[in-house]
Order: structure tokens, then C-alpha cells, then sequence
């Protein structure tokens, strides 16, 4: 259960609305201390509220209410039922929304009727037309009561089981929109700055739309006097100047390093292009290399950087949503072999990672989509509350929405930085980071590399380990059928191209990290935490069977 305001919940409605009675056994599920405030005022007073209200009348009633309610609200994790007036002080009203998390009970005047029938304690239906009376009451408080209120839950349900459970779940909706709301009002207002936390080679992660406007954030945190920025043919066009027209304004003597676009230039002439390019410039070992692109820009230009003069300081400005979710966290750096993917490479930390958010809006769809399928493996793997926020919000990061983007970014760097902070170097919790992978490794080679991209290869790969854990009996069918939807609605594949059994299982053998002849499986167990394991070949198949298309 998350946290509320101040650990305290309030519960505000008409008379008869069930407040003492919801109250009690919510306060059991949440583990909080039940008070009610008419019980308080008696206690205080040695007199019952129709006393009181007999003797000194409703003004004074209302008074010592306002005050036992300002004692209360101070405290912090309590259930508190208020009596059905107390909104109608306008410093009880400010003080409930302030210091805990404010829920309507609205009942209808028929329920109320019926459960007041025969209940003597209520001053206020001493009247000859308590129907009246109730609908003259309801008229008066029902703004004052959605003024105050967080949560509004209709008290129509047949039982207060049903009733505490429904709220028990809004409360969590709740607090899931307000740790959103946190989160992305940061990035939208300044920069989201993240640390990773790597001992003397941390660095920080810088989030947020329009970062490269920013041109002292830029020379900030690109250091020496000379720049060497690798980017390519694509990227130059749309931000290379952007970059460097600052830090040559700043007095540096700036190197534009353009290979061709594409993975298949992720090679060894790509890297010896830029070693050239360094050399023949005279760079020394203080030149900062800045990689400006996606991932294959960002792992080549990290090696390099990393090899250069046998090291210089390395500054990653990620533009597609893969690399400021993904390949920019963790050090990894690299390029391909003819025999192999990623195979000849260096763990190299960037001093700095710049992500501006709005670069995306004019990266191409599919590759937006495969970006989100790193996101959607976060969440699947390390944070079942932030699956349930992407499956929200799903369209939204879709459509681009810059706030959905960035909280989007900002968490799923987070988890990433989180996972590589505990394992620098891959020793055991980062193999984590493959959920899916096994899968999309031998799609991606199995239909030759380049037609469906990584991320793509990866969604439907996350889709197939779902239904694997589901037949391993550790995730249920609701389960595995949330990934495959949340995936779907990213725009990613969730069928399994036909390659033949004999050759899936193949392709899947040859992935880099297994040991020992046993596939390694990174499952689910359940939605939101990892498991790593092997599976029998009798599920396997079953699994293949279910995911691909025929
Ligand atoms: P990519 O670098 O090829 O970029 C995808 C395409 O988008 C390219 O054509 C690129 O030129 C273009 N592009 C980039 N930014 C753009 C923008 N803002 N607007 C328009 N077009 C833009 O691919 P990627 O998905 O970013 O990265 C994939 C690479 O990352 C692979 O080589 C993979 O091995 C590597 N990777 C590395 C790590 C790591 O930990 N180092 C992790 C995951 C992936
Ligand atoms: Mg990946």
C-alpha cells in the first residue's frame, strides 16, 4: 500500500454515510489507529453530542468540533471518521486537505433514511420531515464536502468489505497519479538530474525537453578545450549545430566527427574513421569525445573514448528513446564483429548523459516504439507500480506526450542506473536487464539483423518469457495476458515469426550468456520481479508453440 498525506486518511459525509463503520475496518487493513471525532468530543466533554447540542446549542457544538478535529488532523497515521458538519468550518475544511488524504462517503438520502431509523443520536433528524431535513442537509454540504475531498466513493455497494476494498484501491490510484505528478513536474519546469552512483566514476543523468537550448547546461558539462562530437548522417542535420555553436562560442575548438548512418557501420573502419579524424586533429588526452545520436553512435563513440590515448573524458548526448532509456546508462560500450553482435567492446563510464526529450519528435515511430519495449522491461522486471503507470499511460507516450516522456525517461534511467550501480560489470543481478532477450536475440538473428528492430525483437521476446512463466506456474494468465497487451499497445509485435522449431532452438542456444549448456531464462516471478532459471524443453516448446505464427 503507498504512503497517504501524512499517513492519514479522513473521512468526510452526511450523517448515516457509514463513516465509523468503513472507518474502523479500513483502519484494520491499513494498519492505522481508528478515531472518530463525535466519540472524541463525548469523551472530552463527559457529555453525548444530543446534550451537548440540547444545552449549548450547534454554534458551540461546531466549535469544540473544529477544535477536536485540529488536535486530530495533527497526528499523523490515523483513520479519522468527522462528524457530518465539520466541512461546514471553512479552517477544519483547509487543515483535512492539508495534512492527510480526504475521502468523500457520499450515500444516497434512501440509505441514509434506512440506517438512521432507529438511531436516536442524531440531533439534527429530530424533525418531522427528516426526509426533508436530509435533502435540505445534502443540498447545503455536498459542495463543501467535494471542496474538500480527495477521493469520492459512492456508498452503494452491498457490503463494507466490498466498500473497503474499492477505496483501499483508489487510494493506490491515487497515490500512483501523485507520485507521477511529482515526478514529471520536474522534469517539465527545470531539468530532471538523476546520479548514478558508481563511486568515483558516478555521473549525473540530466532529463528534460529542450536541454540543447540550454547552451551554459552544454559547455557546462563538456569539458577541455577540445570537443570531438560523433554523430551521423541523420542526427547532424537536425542538432549537430545546436551543440556545437555553443562550445565553439565558448572558446573550443570543436571536431564534427559524421559516419554514415546504420548498425551495419557499427565496425571496426566506423571506429578507425574517428581515430583518424582525432588524430589528424592533434587531440590531445584532455579532448572530450561527445557522442550525439542513438546507440550505435553512443557505443561506438564510447569505445572510442574509451580507447583513445587509452582513455579521455566521454559526454553522452542520447537522441532516440532507446539510447536516453537504455544504451546511454550502464557504461557499456562497443561495436559488431562479422561473427558477432556487441562482441569487441569496454565497460567505459560518460562523465555526463544529457537526454533532451524533445529530440524525440522527430525520431521515426517504430523507433519511438522500440524504445518503449526497454521501458515496458523495466517495469516488467523491477517495478510492477510503474507497469501499471505505463499501462495507463501507454497512449500518451505513444503520442508523445512531452510530461508521460520524460516521467517515462526519468524512471526507467532510475531503474536501469539502480540495476548497474549494484552490478557494474554484469557479475549477476545486471543479466536481469535481458528479460526478453534470449527470445528477441534469436528473432533478430534468425530473420537476419535489420528487419525487425532490436526493441521489436525484444517486445515480442518479453511477450514469450510472460508465457513461459506462466507455464512455470509463476505468473498467473492475467498476468502474462498485461504483457502481451501492454506491449501490443505500444505498437510492437506480440506473434513470433515461424522460423521451425529445430531452428529457434538453435538460434536460442547461441545466445552469448548462457553457461553451461542450459539456457538461462530471465522470467518473471510475479509481474514486477525477476527470476533466473533454466526451463524443460517440454514448456519451451509449449511456449513456441503458443507465441508464434503459423
Ligand atoms: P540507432 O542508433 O541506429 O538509431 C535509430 C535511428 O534513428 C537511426 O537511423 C538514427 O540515425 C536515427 N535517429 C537518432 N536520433 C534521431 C532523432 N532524434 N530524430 C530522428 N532520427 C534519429 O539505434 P538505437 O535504437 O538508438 O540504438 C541501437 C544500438 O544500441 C544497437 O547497436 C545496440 O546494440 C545498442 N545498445 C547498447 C546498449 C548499451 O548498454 N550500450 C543497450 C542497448 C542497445
Ligand atoms: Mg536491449
Amino acid at each position: 500500500m503507498p504512503e497517504t498525506k501524512n499517513n492519514n486518511i479522513f473521512l468526510v459525509g452526511l450523517m448515516g454515510s457509514g463513516k465509523t463503520t468503513i472507518g474502523r475496518q479500513l483502519a484494520k487493513r491499513l494498519g492505522k489507529r481508528f478515531v472518530d471525532s463525535d466519540h472524541e468530543i463525548e469523551a472530552r466533554t463527559g457529555a453525548s453530542i444530543p446534550l451537548i447540542f440540547d444545552i449549548e446549542g450547534e454554534a458551540s457544538f461546531r466549535r469544540r468540533e473544529a477544535e477536536v478535529i485540529r488536535d486530530l488532523s495533527s497526528q499523523r497515521g490515523i483513520v479519522l471518521a468527522t462528524g457530518g458538519g465539520a466541512v461546514l468550518d471553512a479552517g477544519t475544511r483547509a487543515r483535512l486537505a492539508e495534512r492527510g488524504t480526504v475521502i468523500y462517503l457520499r450515500a444516497h438520502v434512501n440509505s441514509i433514511l434506512a440506517r438512521t431509523a432507529h438511531d436516536k443520536n442524531r440531533p439534527l433528524l429530530r424533525t418531522p420531515d427528516p426526509r426533508r431535513t436530509l435533502e435540505l442537509l445534502t443540498a447545503q454540504r455536498e459542495p463543501l464536502y467535494r471542496e474538500v475531498a480527495h477521493l469520492i466513493i459512492d456508498t452503494g455497494r452491498p457490503n463494507v468489505q466490498s466498500m473497503v476494498q474499492t477505496i483501499l484501491e483508489q487510494l493506490a490510484a491515487l497515490a500512483r497519479k501523485s507520485a507521477y505528478a511529482s515526478m514529471t513536474s520536474l522534469p517539465l519546469a527545470s531539468p530532471f538530474t538523476l546520479n548514478v552512483d558508481l563511486g568515483e566514476r558516478s555521473y549525473p543523468i540530466a532529463i528534460g525537453p529542450g536541454l540543447l537550448d540550454d547552451a551554459d547546461l552544454v559547455v557546462r558539462h563538456v569539458n577541455g578545450r577540445q570537443v570531438a562530437i560523433v554523430t551521423n548522417t541523420t542526427v547532424a542535420p537536425l542538432y549537430l549545430e545546436k551543440v556545437a555553436a555553443p562550445l565553439r562560442a565558448a572558446g573550443r575548438d570543436v571536431l564534427e566527427i559524421i559516419l554514415p548512418d546504420g548498425e551495419v557501420y557499427k565496425t571496426w573502419e566506423s571506429l578507425m574513421r574517428i581515430f583518424d579524424a582525432m588524430l589528424a586533429h592533434k587531440c590531445d588526452r584532455k579532448t572530450t569525445v561527445v557522442a550525439l545520436g542513438g546507440g550505435v553512435i553512443g557505443d561506438m563513440a564510447g569505445f572510442a573514448a574509451a580507447s583513445y590515448m587509452r582513455g579521455v573524458p566521454f559526454v553522452q548526448i542520447p537522441t532516440t528513446l532507446l539510447a536516453q532509456v537504455d544504451s546511454s546508462v550502464g557504461g557499456k560500450t562497443g561495436l559488431n564483429h562479422p561473427l558477432g553482435k556487441n562482441m569487441i567492446g569496454a565497460f567505459y563510464q560518460p562523465r555526463a548523459v544529457l537526454a533532451d526529450t524533445a529530440t524525440l519528435a522527430t525520431l521515426p515511430a517504430r523507433e519511438l516504439a522500440a524504445g518503449l519495449a526497454e521501458v515496458i522491461k523495466h517495469g516488467a522486471i523491477l517495478d510492477a507500480e510503474f507497469f501499471d503507470w505505463l499501462e495507463v499511460n501507454m497512449p500518451a507516450l505513444v503520442a508523445r506526450d512531452p510530461v508521460a516522456l520524460a516521467h517515462a525517461i526519468a524512471r526507467s534511467c532510475e531503474i536501469k542506473a539502480d540495476v548497474v550501480r549494484r552490478d557494474e560489470r554484469e557479475g549477476g543481478l545486471r543479466a536481469v536487464l535481458n528479460f526478453g532477450h534470449t527470445f528477441g536475440h534469436a528473432i533478430e538473428a534468425g530473420l537476419g539483423y535489420g528487419n525487425w528492430l532490436h526493441g521489436e525483437a525484444v517486445g515480442c521476446g518479453m511477450v514469450m518469457a510472460a508465457d513461459l512463466s506462466q507455464r512455470l506456474g509463476q505468473i498467473d494468465a492475467v498476468q502474462a495476458a498485461r504483457v502481451k497487451a501492454l506491449v501490443a499497445a505500444a505498437g510492437l509485435p506480440v506473434t513470433a515469426p515461424d522460423l521451425g522449431t529445430a531452428r529457434w532452438l538453435e538460434l536460442m542456444e547461441v545466445d552469448k550468456k548462457n553457461e553451461g549448456g542450459a539456457i538461462r531464462f530471465i522470467l518473471l516471478k510475479p509481474l514486477g520481479s525477476p527470476s533466473i532459471g533454466p526451463a524443460s524443453d517440454a514448456d519451451l516448446l509449449a511456449t513456441l508453440d503458443a507465441c508464434i505464427a503459423r
